[in-house]
C-alpha cells in the first residue's frame, strides 16, 4: 500500500484530499495540520474587523476526513526530507511517505522592514485575525479612559486585495467600534498607506478607481505613493518624497500589516530551491527533482508562460492545484499520463464590506451591490470545493438579498 502525506489543510490540501478520498486505489493518506480546523483564509479580514465570528469561517478537519482511508495528525511540520522521503513533525514524529502533497500555505512578509514584527499586527490565520480585533476593541475601550486620539486611529499598511478587503470590513464595523469608544463614526480615522500610486494593477483603471473611490467616499484616508520604511511603536514611518527621500510619521495605536505574503518557512528549512517560500514547480506541479513531491497553493510558483511570472497566490489557483496534484498522483499510481497543469482564471472579485464588491468575472467587470452576490457565490463555491455540501449549508453565505 502506498503512503501519501498531505501537509496542510488549506484550500489546496483539502481539495487534494477530497479528490483522493473519492477515488479508489491501494493507498493510505496522512493529513497533517497545525490546527484541528480548516479556515477560509480569504475571509480573515472579516474576523479581524469583527464582522464575522471565527466559527463562520472555520470547520473541523475531522468533518472532511474519511477514517477508512485517512489519518489526521494535528502537529506542525518542521522539515521535509525529500531524499529520505520523510516528514518531521514538532511532536517528534517522523512520517514516511511514497508521495507528498506540500500545501503549507502562506505567512506575512515584512520585506525586512524594521519594526514590522514587533510593532504591527499581522493577519495570517485565525489567531492573528482575532488578535487584530481584540486589539482594536482594546483601543476603543482605552479611548474612554485616556481620550488619546491615536486610540481612534487605525492604519492598514498596503492596499493589495487583502488591505482593500480589510478596509471595507472596517467601514462596516466602524459604527460598532465608535460606540465602544463613545464617539461618532466620523471620529474614527482609518488610513491606508501604500507604496504605489496605481492601485490594484490586476484591474483596469476604471474598476480599480471604483473600489478605491468607494472606500474614500466612506471615509478611508489613502496615502498612496508612500512606501513604508519603518514601523515604530504606534508610528508608521513612510517616505513622503521620492526625490529627497524625506520621511513622515503617522501615529496610530492600531497598525495592521497587509503588504504581501510569502510561502511557509518549511520550504526554506527543508532546503527547497525557493524564493520567499515559493518553489518553482514542474508542469505537473511537482518538485523539479522529485516527481513524488507535489508543491501546491501558496508555497508553489507555477509560471504563467504568457508573462513569465508565477500565478498569484489565490484560493482559486490553490484549489485548482490541489485538484490537479491529486489527479496526477492517481495517474502515477495507475501508470497513466495526464495533461500538464493549466490555469485559466475565472476572474477575481474583492469585497468592500458585506454589500459591495468589485472585480472581474471572466471578461466582465462587476461592481457594487450586485458584485457582492457574485463574491458570496465565489465564497460558497470554494467552501464547497474543500468542505462539500455539509459545510456550505452550515457556513455558506446566503444573505444575498439585503
Ligand atoms: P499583494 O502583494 O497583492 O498587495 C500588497 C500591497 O502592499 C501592494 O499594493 C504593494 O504595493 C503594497 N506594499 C508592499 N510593500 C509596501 C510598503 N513597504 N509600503 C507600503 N505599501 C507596500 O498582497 P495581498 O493583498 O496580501 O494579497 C496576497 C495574494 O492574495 C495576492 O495574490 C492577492 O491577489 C490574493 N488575494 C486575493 C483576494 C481575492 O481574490 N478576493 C483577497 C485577498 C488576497
Amino acid at each position: 500500500m502506498k503512503e501519501i502525506v498531505i501537509l496542510g489543510a488549506g484550500y489546496a490540501g483539502l481539495r487534494a484530499l477530497h479528490r483522493l478520498q473519492a477515488s479508489k486505489g491501494d493507498f493510505h493518506i496522512t493529513l497533517v495540520d497545525r490546527n484541528n480546523y480548516h479556515y477560509e483564509a480569504t475571509d480573515l479580514h472579516e474576523v479581524a474587523a469583527g464582522t464575522q465570528l471565527k466559527e463562520k469561517i472555520t470547520y473541523t478537519i475531522s468533518d472532511v476526513v474519511k477514517p477508512s482511508v485517512t489519518t489526521f495528525i494535528q502537529a506542525k511540520v518542521e522539515t521535509i526530507n525529500r531524499e529520505a522521503k520523510t516528514v518531521t513533525l514538532d511532536n517528534g514524529q517522523v512520517l514516511n511517505y511514497d508521495y507528498a502533497i506540500v500545501s503549507l500555505g502562506f505567512r506575512s512578509e515584512s520585506f525586512g522592514i524594521t519594526g514590522v514584527e514587533d510593532n504591527a499586527l499581522e493577519m495570517v490565520d485565525i489567531e492573528s485575525a482575532e488578535k487584530v480585533y481584540r486589539h482594536i476593541v482594546g483601543q476603543m475601550q482605552d479611548y474612554n479612559k485616556t481620550q488619546n486620539p491615536d486610540d481612534l486611529k487605525i492604519v492598514v499598511c498596503g492596499a493589495g486585495f487583502t488591505g482593500i478587503e480589510l478596509l471595507g470590513a472596517l467601514i462596516e464595523s466602524r459604527a460598532a467600534l465608535a460606540k465602544i469608544a463613545g464617539v461618532s463614526d466620523t471620529q474614527l480615522e482609518i488610513y491606508c498607506v501604500e507604496a504605489v500610486t496605481r492601485l490594484l494593477p490586476m484591474f483596469d483603471e476604471d474598476l480599480a478607481d471604483y473600489g478605491i473611490s468607494s472606500l474614500k467616499n466612506w471615509g478611508i484616508k489613502f496615502l498612496t505613493g508612500k512606501p513604508i520604511k519603518e514601523i515604530r511603536p504606534n508610528t508608521v514611518i513612510y517616505q513622503d518624497d521620492k526625490e529627497t527621500g524625506t520621511t513622515k510619521e503617522l501615529s496610530a495605536n492600531t497598525i495592521i500589516w497587509t503588504t504581501g505574503v510569502s510561502g511557509s518557512q518549511v520550504m526554506e528549512a527543508s532546503g527547497f530551491s525557493q524564493r520567499r517560500g515559493r518553489v518553482i514547480v514542474s508542469d505537473n506541479l511537482t518538485d523539479s527533482d522529485f516527481d513524488n513531491v507535489y508543491i501546491v497553493g501558496d508555497v508553489s510558483a507555477f509560471m504563467n508562460k504568457e508573462n513569465n511570472r508565477p500565478y498569484p497566490t489565490t484560493a482559486q489557483v490553490a484549489l485548482k492545484m490541489g485538484d490537479y496534484a491529486a489527479k496526477h498522483l492517481l495517474a502515477q499510481l495507475r501508470g497513466n499520463e495526464i495533461e500538464k497543469f493549466t490555469f485559466k482564471s475565472l476572474g477575481s472579485v474583492a469585497s468592500i464590506g458585506n454589500t459591495h464588491a468589485f472585480g472581474m468575472v471572466g471578461k466582465s467587470a462587476v461592481k457594487g451591490y450586485p458584485a457582492s452576490f457574485v463574491k458570496k457565490a465565489i465564497m460558497d463555491k470554494s467552501l464547497f470545493a474543500t468542505g462539500g455540501v455539509k459545510e456550505v449549508l452550515a457556513k455558506g453565505r446566503f444573505d444575498l438579498y439585503h
